[in-house]
């Protein structure tokens, strides 16, 4: 499979999205957002040059900047000028603390390939690097530059999958850097703040599994959608079963029915939670007043409460299946604990998790309903 890490990442995040950006092709318009950050590379790119005979002053950067700004892609003239000022501002910090001249730029913008190797299978992981610099000390760094407002922790950049990805495909492109140090840093534009880290071989082959696991997920996938906090800014909400009763114009079904269903549904939420709730209080009443009179039953006038004592027992399970496995009855009483099972399974290396994955069988499909208050 040839396939971009931007593609893994959709899929990792809703792979109803990856069908319809990735396999479908449905052609989406480009968030304000990627617009935004898109503008911003260019610049970036610009800026570091290495052709550039002389260095682009900052004034020259801002105003090329204001002239490739597109004020259409916002909503309204405050949202405008706001990300138009955010813009300028990350640029002018840039600006200030990234002199051209004090970085050995090796490539900007350059694509790579990862290969991974599944038996006898290859896959091929595509990507971009926005920037790798070459230190006076010979180490390398990949920098990636990100213009969203969140900055994720330390141990988040020491374990993103992303980073781990452009060190696989910076030593795939030029294997000579592979005996050398390579730091992977993600440079947050919005904040002036670079993390980095480095990757150990170890947690290399790790990456490298766990990209295999994602790649087999995509082949027996069903594309299912997969609700996450992205979806409000999703550019196919038209096509996704969770949001694409809002765009059905002529509806088939009667939509104050549908309201009235809905309504019910909450009103007779509320009332349950509020039931089990007060339930949970009064049982704590009664066994309060149980201990204090050291009695366990309890009579009022519409009947009485009886506490029991519950003792949950264990077993060994070899000195079980010792007794049990002779008289074939062991297979009888083995069920596969589903969550335990799921643990171990985590653990175990991509080999294995594969072999095990070919006898998974489905037993059951069916729609789990959950409601939610917020409103999208
Ligand atoms: S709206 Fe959300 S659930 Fe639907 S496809 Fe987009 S990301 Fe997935």
């Amino acid at each position: 499979m040839r396939i971009s890490y931007s593609a893994l990442e959709t899929f990792t995040t809703c792979p109803a999205k990856y069908k319809f950006q990735y396999l479908e092709r449905i052609p989406a318009p480009k968030s304000k957002e990627a617009v935004f950050g898109s503008l911003i590379h260019e610049m970036l790119k610009m800026f570091h040059e290495p052709s550039r005979p002389t260095p682009l002053s900052e004034e020259e950067l801002l105003k090329c900047f204001t002239d490739k700004w597109d004020p259409g892609v916002y909503n309204d003239q405050q949202e405008e000028a706001f990300a138009f000022h955010q813009g300028i501002e990350m640029l002018k910090n840039y600006y200030q603390e990234n002199s051209p001249l004090k970085f050995n730029i090796v490539n900007l913008e350059t694509s790579f390939e990862a290969p991974i190797l599944d038996g006898e299978e290859l896959h091929q992981i595509t990507g971009r690097i926005d920037r790798i610099d070459k230190s006076e000390d010979g180490a390398f760094e990949v920098i990636d530059y990100k213009t969203a407002k969140k900055m994720p922790g330390q141990k988040e950049i020491d374990g993103s999958l992303q980073l781990s990805v452009y060190h696989l495909g910076l030593t795939n492109r030029w294997p000579s850097f592979q005996d050398k140090p390579v730091k992977l840093s993600l440079y947050f534009l919005k904040h002036g703040e670079k993390l980095s880290t480095i990757r150990a071989n170890q947690e290399l082959n790790e990456t490298k599994e766990k990209i295999l696991s994602i790649v087999q997920k995509i082949k027996t996938s069903g594309f299912e959608p997969r609700p996450n906090a992205l979806c409000p800014w999703c550019p196919y909400q038209r096509w996704c079963p969770l949001f694409k009763y809002k765009f059905i114009e002529k509806k088939t079904v009667n939509e104050e029915q549908v309201k009235n269903i809905i309504r019910e549904y909450f009103e007779i939420k509320s009332r349950q939670e509020s039931e089990t709730k007060r339930m949970t209080e009064l049982k704590e009443a009664i066994n309060l007043y149980c201990d204090e009179q050291a009695i366990d039953r309890v009579f009022g006038e519409t009947g009485y409460i009886t506490r029991l004592a519950q003792k949950r027992f264990g077993y060994d399970a070899i000195k079980l299946k010792e007794i049990l496995e002779p008289l074939g009855k062991w297979n009888e009483i083995l069920m596969v604990d589903k969550a335990k099972f799921k643990k171990v399974i985590e653990q175990l290396p991509y080999d294995l998790r594969k072999q095990i994955d070919q006898f998974k069988k489905l037993e059951r499909e069916f729609k789990v309903i959950t409601a939610s208050k917020n409103k999208i």
